[in-house]
């Protein structure tokens, strides 16, 4: 068993960011093994030595967490960019950077809405099952309102052009108008599959292109009351509920 430094443990241990974590042990607020240790480049032995902040236990390994980020238009769903544009990473604090969270799935650059991150790699590969497909709840605003003959195909599932050419049949959605302008309308959309840009091919190959879209909910999780560009943690219940 390999020693490692104690900022950095505290750091992967979700306690602080490693820059707080070595404010933390210069305070004088952090013991091992029952002595107050506030020199910085401690090592410690994760697997034997007993770490507490201000007397509580922490417990070694990387802390997982699972989060619910209202993403808005304008961010890529991706840990990089190749062309530097703003990442959802750069919406969460350092602290939960460090601990390599990523999203599980994506929504376009220009899709707003309900996200979800997590660092446990199980969780993602689950949610991202086909058989465990959710559904997802969308608004969008389209060009022009949709007639019932657009409705119902889109109830019963549309041939969509993919990336590399090829067709997909859509499985049946849910639509509904919810509001009808002179020149747009919103609808609202529910599909279980998550094909990329699915939603707006749906729509366009319909008649009708999307000028703006946003994810409301998926599965039993919605929005409420995280405004745009903000996140929470989901809540051990929601987390047991959604696998
Ligand atoms: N469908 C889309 O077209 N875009 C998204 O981001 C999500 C679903």
């Amino acid at each position: 068993v390999s020693e490692e430094r104690l900022a950095r443990f505290l750091a992967h241990a979700g306690v602080a960011s490693r820059r707080h974590a070595e404010e933390l042990i210069s305070a004088g607020r952090v013991e091992v093994n029952g002595v107050t240790v506030t020199q910085q480049g401690s090592r410690i032995n994760p697997e034997s030595d007993q770490v507490r902040v201000d007397g509580k236990l922490i417990t070694s390994g990387t802390k997982q967490v699972y989060l619910l980020l209202h993403k808005p238009a304008g961010y890529v769903s991706t840990a990089s960019d190749p062309e530097g544009r703003p990442t959802v990473l750069d919406l969460l604090p350092a602290e939960l950077r460090q601990l390599r969270v990523y999203p599980v799935g994506r929504l376009d650059r220009d899709t707003s809405g309900l996200l979800l991150l997590t660092n446990d790699g199980q969780f993602a590969l689950r949610l991202s099952h086909p058989r465990y497909s959710m559904e997802k709840h969308y608004e969008a605003r389209v060009q022009g309102c949709p007639d019932g003959r657009a409705l119902a195909a889109l109830e019963q599932g549309v041939d969509i052009v993919e990336d590399d050419g090829g067709r997909h049949h859509t499985s049946p959605a849910r639509v509904r108008i919810l509001k009808r302008n002179e020149q747009d309308s919103w609808l609202a959309l529910t599909i279980h599959e998550g094909r990329k840009r699915q939603v707006r091919r749906m729509l366009q190959a319909v008649g009708y292109p999307v000028l703006q879209l946003s994810r409301v909910g998926v599965g039993p999780l919605t929005l409420n009351n995280v405004p745009t560009g903000k996140w929470r943690y989901l809540t051990d219940a929601e987390v047991q509920h959604l696998l």
